[in-house]
């Protein structure tokens, strides 16, 4: 039958029968193990039954309360809740219904209070490349995906970029404090470069997405970051739309550094797939001083709708509940083990990152200088093919900007214990086997 949706994936694809906890079901009655959560959003698994009790409550009394016209205990709840989770002063919340929008809404709040405070001169944000921060014009012009931002670039303001702390590829190490000033000395010179009364913010992810495949910062990275913000009056934005919630191990990724900045976006996770939903976390002073000069300038229809905040609620409740945060660093720690174990067999592994569940592997042709493998082998595709015919699904990216490289995230619902790591491992190593047979790679043992 003819599609007449056209975002779908180029390669055929099965229809979706039903979800249970880490497993999805096609109609044909295959099973498949949802190894990324989907896009790193079903964290709490599928059909959760409390979560959809909640939300089945909530659809009784009201599915839609305009936010103008009514406040509804959900979205309170949900906000004081978030708010509770955040660090610093953080706590005054804006609801979306997705990551993109969380981060547009990021850049409008500090670009709002710059004027607030008489500082309208300022309204460069710095971003790194590779990141990925949403497909909405704002958002785009701080992401650092060149083929995704390439046909919008005459209708964009074009955002100053550094690259990101890829110490993997440069050849640094991670643990050696001078790698950190080494990537974040880059943030101070671009500032400057720029001239430091015309930048708003620097927007990072804590611990990186799609873009990078689960970039951890080096050491000393994240402090310094925020000294250089705070020396020149920069803002500081961190983009945990998929490292928020818990999936890193702790319910931040900046966490893992104690690290706290002016705002914070999440989403994925933080619908956990029941609802679109998303949130902007700001501290508590600048937001004051954004309504005290009028309010701000900027909002969604859906937002904080009833029906999103009870499910995002009890999301939270089930994250707590069943312990999740901390099983996510427990079985990252073991995933993350056991994929460095398959670079025993597979040479082609060049590199294993990530921190809980936020976990990526990426191939090579030498893992002495991390040479990609041949683009012509489309191994960021035809690896994902591979695990889809064990019944596994991952999820993969171009590691180099976009134009070569391949790198896989390994991101199963932080419900998953041993026995689900097992089967994961089991077709993940099946896939590489027949993927590197065709690629004509060796397979080891
Ligand atoms: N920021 C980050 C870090 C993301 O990973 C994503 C989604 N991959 C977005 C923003 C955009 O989110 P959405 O697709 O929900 O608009």
């Amino acid at each position: 039958m003819e599609s007449h949706l056209f975002y779908l994936s180029s390669n055929p694809r099965p229809e979706l029968e039903r979800a249970e906890g880490i497993h999805m079901w096609a109609k044909t009655g295959k099973r498949y193990l949802d190894g990324s959560s989907g896009a790193m959003v079903s964290n709490i698994g599928h059909s959760n039954p409390a979560v959809l009790a909640a939300m089945r409550a909530q659809m009784e009394k009201s599915t839609f309360g305009y936010r103008l016209h009514f406040m509804t205990e959900p979205s309170e709840r949900l906000a004081a809740k978030t708010a509770a989770l955040c660090p610093g002063d953080l706590n005054k919340v804006f609801f979306v219904s997705g990551g993109s929008e969380a981060v547009e809404s990021t850049l409008k709040l500090a670009r709002q209070y710059a004027v607030a405070k008489g500082e309208a001169q300022r309204f460069k944000v710095i971003s790194r490349t590779p990141s990925y921060h949403g497909s909405t014009l704002g958002a785009l012009a701080v992401t650092g995906y060149a083929p995704l931002a390439a046909p919008f670039a005459p209708m964009m303001h074009e955002m100053p970029k550094i690259p990101a702390p890829r110490a993997y590829l440069d050849g640094l190490d991670l643990e050696d404090p001078a790698t950190g000033e080494h990537y974040a000395a880059m943030l101070e010179a671009k500032i400057v470069e720029e001239g430091a009364q015309t930048v708003l913010a620097f927007i990072q992810e804590p611990v990186g997405g799609a873009s990078t495949g689960a970039l951890v910062p080096p050491k000393g990275y994240m402090e310094a970051v925020r000294e250089i913000c705070d020396k020149y009056g920069v803002l500081l934005i961190h983009d945990e739309v998929m490292s928020g919630g818990g999936r890193t191990g702790k319910f931040w990724g900046a966490d893992h550094w104690g690290a706290v900045p002016d705002i914070i976006s999440i989403s994925k996770g933080f619908g956990g797939g029941y609802v679109p939903l998303g949130a902007m976390i700001a501290r508590d002073d600048m937001v004051q001083t954004v309504m005290d000069a009028g309010g701000f300038m900027h909002g969604h229809t859906y937002a904080g709708n009833p029906l999103a905040c009870s499910a995002g609620l009890a999301v939270l409740d089930e994250i707590e509940r069943l312990g999740l945060v901390e099983n996510a660093a427990l079985m990252g720690d073991k995933l993350q083990a056991r994929l460095r174990g398959l670079m025993n067999r597979f040479s082609f592994i060049g590199d294993v990152r990530g921190k809980g569940l936020l976990t990526a592997f990426e191939l090579v042709s030498d893992r002495g200088t991390m040479e990609p493998l041949p683009r012509e082998l489309n191994a960021f595709d035809r690896l994902v093919e591979h695990a889809y015919a064990q019944g596994l699904i991952i999820y993969s990216r171009r590691t180099r900007g976009g134009t070569s490289g391949d790198h896989f995230l390994v991101c199963p619902p932080m419900i998953i214990g041993d026995e689900g790591l097992d089967e994961l491992m089991e077709m993940l190593e099946a896939a590489l086997v027949s993927f590197a047979a065709e690629a004509g790679l060796d397979a080891g043992q």
